[in-house]
């Protein structure tokens, strides 16, 4: 028999679902996807290749070398088509060459980045509102106008800081500080909302919606119904089943004895792939029915209180992440969020894309 194998299920239809969702939410102007970190982990070109399909006409990534392997994944699956490839985390000395040879568009963040990149090439300028992270201060942009005037810019934007958080002040003050920028530039389309921030109405929406965790099926109204539809499942297949007696301890430290007679499942995952050590005490699932997570995490193990499950037998599927617990369920558990959850999941888990 073959190891038992984990499984991430990618539910490409409810991703371009969820597209479509914070597309239709526009005030105005478009949707593009954010594909980061390899598709938060789910398969850039996958996920990509899906919007694409779709009609999403924009993507960003972080790094040169996520574009560039986007852009010839995508031009292997879509010859006819041209996308727009956008990078996020900048433009380095000496890899001018490389942007234009694979038409991949940097974000300008800093005076030096423009100063680096031809006047007359496209480029996306980003300002800092708020973040103190990435683009030009608002004396930099001031200082540099006249020549950022000139170029052919495809793109303002900026980030906000606290979208999660609809009643923060800071995001009436990076609005207000984004548009007045904006106007600075007659012709330039601008892009500020991500995820949450789509969900902060009009005001912040500008030309270009910019989400990536919501397409993957994340909240991005955190306490609040999540809008999104769930696109990943994460399952595990039990590899041993043991009845203990009350009094036993279970997994490292003994930190868990067991209270009754209980059955436990041992399940081929740990926090080496991306479950928090802390993850202990959560609730996984087994046909629907909970199973809590007992003893400590290990590297490439986990326990868990099966009793009185008849499901529970070698070879059955345990959803680690599922219909009953989502991606923000588990970074709640790991006393995280679930972008980190999401981006965690380790590559011994298989992927496999539905429809
Ligand atoms: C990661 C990122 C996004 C997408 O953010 P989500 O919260 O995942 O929607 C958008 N813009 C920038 C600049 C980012 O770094």
């Amino acid at each position: 028999m073959p190891t038992p194998a984990t499984l991430l299920t990618i539910d490409l239809t409810a991703l371009v679902r969820n597209w479509r969702h914070l597309a239709g939410q526009a005030a105005h102007g478009n949707c593009a996807a954010v594909v980061k970190a390899d598709g938060y982990g789910l398969g850039a070109v996958e996920v990509a290749a899906a919007l694409l399909a779709a009609g999403c006409t924009q993507f960003f990534v972080a790094h040169l070398a996520e574009a560039i392997s986007l852009r010839a994944g995508l031009a292997t699956r879509f010859p006819d088509k041209h996308p727009s490839i956008g990078v996020l985390n900048g433009l380095f000395a000496g890899e001018q060459a490389e942007f234009v040879a694979h038409n991949l568009i940097p974000v300008l963040n800093s005076p030096a980045q423009l100063a680096d990149w031809p006047a007359d090439a496209p480029a996306i300028l980003q300002i800092d509102t708020g973040m103190s992270r990435l683009g030009l201060e608002a004396a930099e942009f001031d200082a540099v106008l006249p020549d950022l005037r000139r170029r052919p810019f495809t793109l303002l934007m900026s980030h906000f800081a606290c979208a999660d958080a609809p009643d923060h002040p800071l995001n009436r003050q990076q609005i207000d500080q984004f548009g007045a920028a904006l106007r600075q530039l007659p012709g330039v389309p601008g892009s500020l909302a991500a995820s949450s921030g789509i969900f902060l109405g009009a005001d912040a929406h500008f030309d270009l919606l910019r989400p990536g965790y919501a397409l993957y099926g994340g909240n991005p109204t955190p306490g609040q119904p999540n809008p999104m539809t769930a696109v990943v499942r994460l399952s595990t297949p039990i590899l041993q089943i043991r009845d203990i007696p009350a009094g036993r301890p279970v997994g490292y430290g003994a930190r868990w004895v067991s209270k009754a007679p209980s059955r436990i499942a041992t399940v081929p995952y740990g926090y080496a792939d991306g479950v928090p050590r802390v993850t202990e005490g959560a609730i996984f699932h087994l046909g629907g029915q909970p199973v809590p997570v007992v003893g400590r995490v290990s590297m490439d193990l986990i326990t868990l209180d099966v009793t009185g499950v008849a499901a529970a037998i070698p070879g059955a599927e345990v959803d680690i992440l599922g219909p009953q617990r989502d991606i923000d369920q588990g970074g709640t558990d790991g006393g995280t969020l679930g972008y980190e959850i999401l981006t965690s999941i380790g590559r011994r888990a298989a992927r496999r894309y539905g429809t």
